[in-house]
């Protein structure tokens, strides 16, 4: 798992791609943080999984450049699956006009499989997609939100439970309650820090409670 968190930028944790979208709106010291605040930043974000959009099939990803309309298509795109993932964790209604946007974006453009055999045992499959190159990522992570929410990874979507953080991740340990082993890291010291001040304090009400020789000394004073 790669952790980038550069300022300007939302954190890319290596999740899958309609995750890392979702996870563009996220919070940075307890307050809300906007990774695609510009048509540049959206660029720029593109540009920083190009190679996994491309693998998933926007072949042209690494050109797709996005203006004010494109940075609107991509954070319209955005508030669906987070209101959808929302519904999945929480246990609540999906939205029609959510799973309606997200299948608008899908079919911006043609999508499909290829394979090439060659004299190999088994074929290798290669994922393609037409058009412009920005309607590519968006047919593309729509697609790939499709196959989240209707897949097996749909039981498995959570929301970080590290108070304040609200990125989105696939449980895939049984032990994995954080988005990033950071996240774990900072829970675990918030933990025993508490526990470190709680034992202080009942160590000091036992001692309070009872007679020591300093007592009447502190009273005189
Ligand atoms: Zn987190």
């Amino acid at each position: 798992m790669v952790v980038s968190d550069v300022e300007g930028s939302a954190p890319v944790i290596g999740e899958r791609l309609s995750l890392d979208l979702m996870n563009t709106s996220y919070s940075t010291r307890g307050k809300p943080a906007e990774g695609l605040g510009s048509p540049e930043q959206a660029t720029s974000w593109v540009q920083r999984i190009a190679g996994r959009l491309a693998d998933a099939g926007a072949t042209s990803a690494s050109e797709a450049r996005f203006g004010e309309a494109g940075l609107d298509d991509l954070l319209a795109l955005r508030t669906a699956m987070r209101s959808l993932a929302d519904a999945v964790v929480s246990g609540g209604t999906p939205g029609a006009h959510d799973v309606e946007r997200i299948n608008r974006a899908a079919a911006l453009t043609p999508r499909w499989s290829s394979m090439a055999w060659n004299g190999d045992a088994r074929p290798a499959m290669t994922k393609q997609s037409a058009g412009a190159p920005a309607d590519q990522v968006l047919s593309t992570l729509a697609g790939d939100a499709v196959d989240l929410f209707t897949g097996a990874d749909a039981a498995r979507l959570r929301m970080c439970e590290r108070p304040g953080c609200d990125l989105f991740f696939l449980k895939d340990h049984p032990r994995r309650e954080w988005c990033t082993p950071a996240c774990g890291a900072r829970v675990r010291a918030a933990r025993s820090y508490q526990k470190r001040v709680q034992r202080a304090r009942s160590a000091s009400a036992i001692g309070a409670s009872q007679p020591s020789p300093t007592t009447p000394e502190r009273r005189r004073r």
